[in-house]
């Protein structure tokens, strides 16, 4: 089969992967972004349902450096994304909730997903498209996909979690050792719709204790459905310990551990549970991003464990790109 080619092969359409590539192409470069799922945003994710939505990945995103201002300005103007002022605390041992240090939270709108959609636009994007090796060609690098199709670039970023990018790096093997040292944790969302309103004095809480390490009112966020409905992210230590449970039961133990909260049992309307294998780096980089041989990496795992880390990783991996060549 002959490749296909392009100028800057981008794998992973997350806000690293986005972001990078929106950067390469506002430069003039020929980019075009693969991703082996049928949506945009990676983590920031959103599923839909008649009538409701849930945030199941990341709930919202924090705004600390000053590229990240400017690029929020941008992003606020368009629409694409407005700050969440609902009350988040965090819930002691005693279960009592305690206010926390203001801090501005900003989630996408509709949902979390749409923000990533929104910065894609007009970014040619190749959907349910997994990389499975990527080998030197030439001057360039030829990639091969899970459908069969291979595909040729000068250059290539790989914005996807360490445990996915290490694999694809056997011909930079410093690359390679240094993806395969950082250890991403796993999270177990659960999603649960109500007929009525939860009993809780909160619209989002972190909590230091059982399974649960945090829960939102998904509903609480700005342009979202009406419909109650929570999202219960179980914490590492859980999620790792339960990594392969029965999703049902998975759903019921976090529904039980929400019900304590709530002093009593919780009939829910509707309740599911999505598993991340990768949900966040417990040792990320400090570098930002990696480079070698016109092969980029980045990802949140890359600086952090935030949005912001991820956006920052993906610009920095595109200004070296750009004055790499
Ligand atoms: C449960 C949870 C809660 C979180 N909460 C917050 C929060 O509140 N605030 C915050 O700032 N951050 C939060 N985060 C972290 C935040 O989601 C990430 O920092 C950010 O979304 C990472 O973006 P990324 O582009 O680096 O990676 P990703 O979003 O993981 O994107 C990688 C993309 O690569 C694709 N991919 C992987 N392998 C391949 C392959 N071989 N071929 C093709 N495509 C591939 C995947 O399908 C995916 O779309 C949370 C994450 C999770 C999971």
């Amino acid at each position: 089969m002959t490749a296909k080619r392009c100028d800057i092969a981008v794998i992973g359409a997350g806000m690293a992967g986005i972001s990078c590539a929106r950067q390469l192409a506002a430069a003039g470069r020929e980019v075009v972004i693969f991703d082996k799922s049928k949506g945009m945003g990676g983590r920031m994710a959103t599923r839909r349902g008649d009538g409701f939505s849930f945030d199941h990945g990341a709930q919202y995103f924090t705004v600390r450096t000053a590229e990240f201002v400017a690029a929020l300005a941008d992003w606020q103007q368009a629409g694409w994304c407005a700050p969440w002022s609902g009350r988040v605390v965090a819930l002691a041992d005693d279960g009592q909730p305690r206010e926390l240090v203001p801090e501005a939270r900003f989630v996408g709108t509709p949902g979390m997903s749409a923000l990533c959609r929104a910065l894609a636009d007009g970014l040619p994007v190749q959907h349910q498209l997994r990389l499975l090796a990527l080998q030197r060609n030439g001057n360039g690098w030829q990639l091969a996909f899970d459908d069969g199709s291979q595909w040729q670039a000068q250059q290539v970023v790989l914005a996807i979690p360490p445990a996915q990018a290490a694999p694809l790096l056997a011909a930079l093997p410093a690359l390679q050792t240094r993806a395969a040292a950082v250890e991403m944790q796993p999270c177990w969302a659960a999603m649960l719709l109500s007929d009525s309103p939860l009993p809780l004095a909160f619209d989002a809480a972190f909590i230091g204790e059982g399974p649960l390490s945090w829960v939102a009112r998904n509903n609480s966020k700005p342009a979202r459905p009406a419909m109650e409905s929570w999202v219960l992210h179980a914490s590492p230590a859980w999620s790792a310990q339960h990594v392969d449970d029965d999703p049902a039961q998975v759903a019921q133990a976090l529904c039980a551990a929400l019900a304590g909260h709530c002093g009593g049992s919780l009939s829910p309307h509707q309740l599911s549970v999505h598993r991340w294998l990768y949900a966040q780096a417990a040792n990320p980089l400090p570098d930002g991003f990696l480079l070698q041989d016109g092969v980029g990496v980045a990802g949140d795992w890359c600086l952090g464990q935030r949005v912001e880390d991820a956006y920052l990783s993906g610009t920095r991996l595109a200004d070296a790109l750009l004055a790499a060549h």
